[in-house]
């Protein structure tokens, strides 16, 4: 355990890249071999704009990470946040720590981002790929990544989170987002079963159905508990699922890195099947 948070408390930024393209090219390649749905589409065609999005991600969050370091030296300094009042051993303040990290910097955010019209037009950029696979992970605007940057700070001030809690929890979450992502075919029982603790693809691809109100379940990014836990969790035959969003038909558009940097900007158009603003519990 001490390792672990040694390597975490020191991990070279180099490493962090490598977790990330590592991950893509696993599961990419993953997706060669036992794919969900045999899509219609030209794989590296597809991905551009998606790493696109994940290169303004990345700059976004290199950016801004002096905030983030200020904001978890401030907490152990000051022995604020959840952990620190704690006291538990090693392990138990890892897990605890990753998971409420997981709660308020990724569903509360994502929970949220679905409940605002103004967020929403920006997390909208994600939704409207056609074709889910792992490099829809990060297909972030770069407005949602500077949104989802604030609400990881506000965690981390929450948990009272030294750096290696961080850095485990943001190499866990790269790694699971591109798994649960991912256009890969496990069988339903070890789906089912992990579903149970993480976020199961099945599980995930619920969420990236085109229509209301399966849009706004399954908000889970690491932990599938805190879906169970607030009511959000739901499950779809994957054969019923078309991803998207069902006012944003236009797969030329929602392949267009300027048109979808301009989107949020644009007029909001509401749900096919609900009236008004769509994007509130059915
Ligand atoms: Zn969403």
């Amino acid at each position: 355990m001490e390792s672990i948070i040694n390597y975490f408390e020191t991990i070279p930024s180099s490493h962090r890249s490598l977790i990330l393209i590592g991950g893509i090219t696993f599961f990419w390649l993953l997706e060669y071999g036992v794919p969900l749905f045999k899509f219609d589409y030209k794989k590296f065609k597809h991905a551009w704009p998606n790493i696109f999005f994940t290169l303004t991600t990345i700059v976004i969050n290199f950016g801004l990470a002096a905030i983030l370091f200020f904001t978890s030296e401030w907490v152990v300094n000051h022995n604020f946040g959840i952990v620190q009042w704690l006291e538990l051993p090693l392990w138990a303040t890892a897990l605890v720590g990753v998971a409420i990290l997981d709660l308020v910097g990724a569903y509360t955010a994502h929970w949220v981002e679905h409940r605002t019209k103004f967020l929403w037009m920006f997390h909208l950029i994600h939704h409207t790929d056609n074709h889910v696979d792992t490099t829809t992970a990060n297909r972030h605007h770069p407005g949602e990544s500077v949104i989802r940057f604030l609400f990881t700070c506000v965690a981390v001030f929450i948990v009272g989170a030294p750096v290696w809690m961080i850095m485990l929890y943001q190499s866990l979450s790269v790694v699971l987002s591109q798994f649960n992502h991912a256009n890969i075919k496990m069988p339903k029982w070890v789906d089912n079963a992990i579903s149970w603790v993480i976020v199961s693809p099945d599980m995930h691809k619920v969420h990236h159905h085109n229509l209301l109100p399966y849009t706004d379940t399954n908000y889970g990014n690491i932990f599938s508990i805190w879906d169970r836990l607030f009511g959000t969790f739901a499950k779809m035959r994957n054969e019923d699922i078309v991803y998207g969003v069902d006012s944003y038909p236009d797969i030329n558009d929602n392949s267009n890195i300027g048109k979808l940097l301009k989107l949020p900007f644009q007029g909001y158009r509401p749900p096919t099947n609900a009236p008004g603003f769509g994007h509130k519990k059915q």
